[in-house]
């Protein structure tokens, strides 16, 4: 029987690449961003079904628990199993932490990392059950190193590594993996927003003298829902090209 991904905030960016990546691995396709409004004008449902798997779009808002609790339900009923969670969708909302707003603070939180203890909670119930699972989540080199005007998102990306940990500890004994990749630089719209002069600095720092492709993340969270990597757990993989060096 064919597996099944659930990917959060998946109509674009990483998101998208890796359900695209784990529908080429095979795998049956539970597509999730905030509205419906995300997948308009975007072929990725398309793209997946092309490769000969199903593919499904579920709208929920990851932050909100009771909308993760509903939608995880929903996916079981669909596809009748959860084997992969890739926990993606995520914010920016950058700003230097003397200036910051308490809500631009809290918002970021919620999306970010709040969305990951939803996430893990009902989809890690599911895996428990069926005493096997993969769950992924998306750190960042900001939570490892920490990044100035990234207070809020580094705390959360921080917390992810933390939780990442946690979840292994408690969910190992049932055959679930937990692991976390923690991208560098990698050009997707949440970059796009960067200036110039922040882009060029960044490139200064990594080995590779480039930035990464989504494709490049996708590659490395195949391989930790895969199979062969099923005596990982609890660990946290940098794809930054070399930027910690
Ligand atoms: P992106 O902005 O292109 O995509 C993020 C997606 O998440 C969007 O489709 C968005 O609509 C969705 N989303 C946002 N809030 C949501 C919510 N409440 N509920 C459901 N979906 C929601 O960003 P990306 O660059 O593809 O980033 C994907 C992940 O990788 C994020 O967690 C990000 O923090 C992480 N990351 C990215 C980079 C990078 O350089 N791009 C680096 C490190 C980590």
């Amino acid at each position: 029987m064919a597996k099944t991904a659930v990917i959060t905030g998946s109509s674009r960016g990483i998101g998208a690449a890796v359900a695209l990546r784990l529908a080429k691995d095979g795998c049956n396709i539970a597509l999730n961003d905030i509205n419906e409004g995300m997948f308009e004008n975007n072929d990725i449902v398309d793209k997946i079904r092309a490769l000969g798997v199903e593919a499904e779009i579920f709208c929920a808002d990851v932050s909100k628990h009771d909308e993760c609790e509903s939608m995880v339900k929903a996916i079981k009923e669909r596809f009748g199993t959860i084997d992969v969670l890739v926990n993606n969708a995520g914010i920016t909302r950058d700003g230097l932490m003397a200036r910051m707003p308490e809500e631009q603070y809290d918002l970021v939180i919620a999306v970010n990392q709040k969305s990951v203890f939803n996430m893990m909670k009902f989809g890690g119930n599911v895996m428990m059950r069926q005493k096997h699972g993969k769950i992924i989540n998306l750190a960042s080199v900001a939570g490892l190193y920490g990044n100035p005007g990234q207070i809020n998102y580094s705390a959360s990306k921080a917390a992810i590594i933390g939780m990442t940990k946690t979840a292994a500890k408690e969910l190992g004994s049932r055959g679930v993996n937990v692991n976390a990749v923690a991208p560098g630089f990698i050009k997707t719209p949440m970059t796009d927003k960067l200036t110039e002069e922040q882009k060029a600095k960044m490139l200064e720092m990594i080995a590779m003298k480039r930035y990464g492709e989504v494709e490049e993340i996708a590659g490395v969270i195949s391989f930790l829902a895969s199979d062969d990597a099923s005596y990982v757990t609890g660990q946290v993989i940098e794809i930054s090209g070399g930027l910690s060096m």
